[in-house]
């Protein structure tokens, strides 16, 4: 299959709406990642998602929606939920609330609960509002890789396997939505993102963090969210992680380095001089532009062949937390304390 890559553009939203209501698969510019749409009502479509992707059959996708009215249709909006679509949507919040039947149980890998959001992107919201369907859509990567935050990473990911990608260029946040459990009465985050705890704390009145976010699980353990239960965001070369105080973190990274043919490092800009001489990418001034380049870092180092990705560990508050969740499981838990 030839996969056309064409501008977000009116014609190509126009073109991708027609693919959607046909059963095909569309890469799309989301505000969060690139996503990997098809009707989200139609189970045939939406199995050509996990297949493309090599996505495991029991980790559910996100369902977009263009607004609240949309959702009512697919699932029960307790309370709670209104109260955060109200404050955060569009934008990158996505709620588990229960799922009314008209869902399909491929979506939902048969949990009685399904994922909604809401995305702001334009070319996304234009693209639900021509098309007129739910559209279900996970990251537009091969399940496992560093999620695609240009459509370049899509093409590199998928060409030959999906019909189109929409080019609506690079992802303001770069990290996947914040998913958060709002069934009950009290939000629970199990996945952290650009919507923060303490941002649907001040709104819910309370936020908890879902222990499972921040490390492996237990044998044995259920997972809260399925997702967690897979490795996520891996680039080819084996990541580490280093945490503790600045000086030490440096001399073990600077040691680690040392024992490999060609490593390289992923710290903060403002790191940089503590790694002179080195293979050395920057994350940015602050936790925005971390977040925007993450992903694309990953890639970078696989692409100029680093054997081993050293990074220091970051700060576990606001966005913090979304890029140490991503890292650590990028690393497979490989956190080395100092
Ligand atoms: P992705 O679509 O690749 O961004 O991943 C979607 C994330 O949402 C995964 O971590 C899923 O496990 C999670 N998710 C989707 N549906 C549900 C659900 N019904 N309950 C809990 N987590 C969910
Ligand atoms: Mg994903």
């Amino acid at each position: 299959m030839e996969t056309m890559h064409i501008p977000a553009d009116q014609a190509g939203i126009l073109k991708a709406a027609e693919a959607l209501k046909t059963g095909l698969l569309v890469g799309v510019p989301t505000e969060t990642v690139y996503g990997l749409a098809a009707d989200a009502l139609n189970p045939q479509a939406v199995r050509a998602i996990f297949q493309a992707k090599g996505r495991p059959a029991d980790n559910p996708l996100i369902v977009h929606v263009l607004n609240k009215a949309q959702a009512e249709g697919l699932a029960v909006i307790t309370p709670l939920a209104e109260m955060l679509m109200d404050a955060f949507w569009p934008g990158p919040l996505t709620l588990v609330v229960p799922r009314q039947k008209i869902v399909p149980d491929v979506v939902t890998a048969g949990l009685d609960t399904v994922a909604l959001r809401a995305p702001s992107h334009p070319a996304m919201r234009k693209l639900l509002l021509e098309s007129g369907l739910a559209i279900a859509a996970p990251s537009a990567n091969r399940s496992g890789a560093p999620s695609p935050t240009t459509a370049e990473h899509v093409m590199n990911d998928l060409n030959g396997l999906i019909p189109l990608v929409l080019d609506g260029g690079p992802c303001e946040v770069g990290l996947e939505s914040t998913v958060a459990d709002a069934a009950g009465s009290i939000p629970v985050v199990l996945r952290p993102g650009a919507v923060t705890p303490e941002m649907i704390a001040a709104v819910a009145g309370e936020c908890l963090v879902a222990q499972s976010a921040m490390r492996p699980l237990h044998e044995g353990e259920a997972a809260p969210s399925p997702g967690l239960r897979h490795r996520h965001y891996a680039p080819k070369a084996p990541l580490t992680l280093v945490k503790g105080p600045q000086d030490k973190v440096a001399a073990r990274i600077r040691a680690l380095y040392g024992a490999e043919e060609r490593a390289c490092v992923l710290v903060m800009e403002g790191r940089l001089s503590a790694y002179q001489g080195l293979k050395a990418f920057s994350l940015g001034q602050d936790m925005n532009q971390a977040a925007h380049r993450l992903f694309t870092l990953l890639r970078q180092a696989d692409g100029a062949g680093c054997s081993r990705i050293l990074a220091e560990a970051l700060p576990e508050e606001g966005l913090g937390l979304a890029l140490m969740n991503r890292l650590a499981r990028a690393a497979d838990f490989d956190i080395q304390i100092v």
